[in-house]
């Protein structure tokens, strides 16, 4: 009888076992998050801590990209998922997190001032979204403003500390620091474009809106609700363009520049790549602040 009890225990241990086909393969706390520059906010709060892991990689786009099945794989065992709600999570949301109803989910767009996306010029094809009523028509893009990734930064410290309590010292001692490097980057940009001629610029996808209104700058967006403008909004366009003395074109790398390049060849323009998808996010700030204020200088 002893004996068989010995044989049973040891033979539901061992299905157990065999029932956690997700053992975890690190120690280290398991996040997983949506775009590239949000993997850079928590490796500077998670440090040597963390894994992380991005859902859409180098040269995807939030907008319209889909996960593949070694990601999916990679969230049934993640601690934590830091959403910032672009598109691509809304989505998703459902067949990402069905998996794995123990991943921490942290919000990290709780309490950002959303900018409400203009009816006209609206920057993105937001199919998907549509459905997803409560973000209709906020610009996504926060994570291109120093001051809104400092609201990010506290949800992912929070994050944290709950799924590794043990480590909170660290965590907010580097909280602390990227708060800080965050102030610095702010003030840098800001006296950077302080003095500059002028204040508008032009740019295929308008992704830079939290930044513009940071720094007390204009967009002027070429697409047109996701796509690429119509003749006669090309016209328009190039008389604007004419108007505010545009002098260089931005486009971005995961999307088309056709149209740019045709306004830049009509009016005697540039056109300049920017990517507001870049993984080492605090560098590409700066270019960005470097670059606009060269060409809004000229
Ligand atoms: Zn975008």
């Amino acid at each position: 009888m002893r004996k068989q009890m010995i044989l049973c225990v040891v033979c539901v241990s061992m299905s157990l076992f065999q029932l956690l086909p997700y053992a975890k393969a690190s120690e280290k706390v398991q996040v997983a998050v949506s775009i590239l520059p949000q993997t850079y906010f928590v490796r500077q709060i998670g440090g040597d801590l963390v894994d992380v892991t991005c859902m859409i990689p180098e040269g995807g786009t939030p907008h319209i990209y889909e996960p593949r099945s070694q990601q999916m794989r990679f969230l049934s065992s993640a601690d934590m998922y830091v959403r910032i709600k672009v598109d691509f999570e809304n989505a998703w949301w459902e067949k990402m997190t069905v998996a794995n109803p123990e991943m921490l989910i942290v919000d990290s767009t709780q309490g950002v001032e959303f900018i409400k996306e203009n009816e006209d010029h609206k920057g993105h094809n937001h199919k998907e979204e549509e459905n997803a009523s409560d973000h209709k028509g906020r610009d996504p893009h926060i994570w291109l403003s120093p001051r809104m990734v400092k609201i990010q930064a506290e949800h992912i410290y929070q994050g944290l500390i709950t799924v590794d309590p043990k480590h909170q010292e660290t965590y907010k001692a580097n909280k602390e620091a990227f708060l800080q490097s965050l102030d610095v980057l702010d003030n840098e940009i800001r006296t950077r474009l302080a003095n500059v001629k002028a204040r508008k610029f032009m740019i295929f996808h308008p992704a830079w809106s939290y930044f513009a209104r940071d720094y007390g700058l204009e967009q002027i967006p070429i697409e047109i609700e996701g796509k690429e403008p119509s003749a006669k909004e090309m016209a328009g366009l190039m008389t604007i363009a004419r108007k505010e003395h545009i002098t260089v074109i931005f486009v971005q790398p995961q999307a088309s520049r056709r149209s740019a390049d045709t306004i830049a060849r009509q009016i005697g323009a540039e056109v300049r790549i920017l990517n507001p998808l870049a993984a080492h996010w605090m560098k590409n700030m700066r270019y960005m602040a470097n670059t606009l204020a060269e060409t809004l200088s000229r």
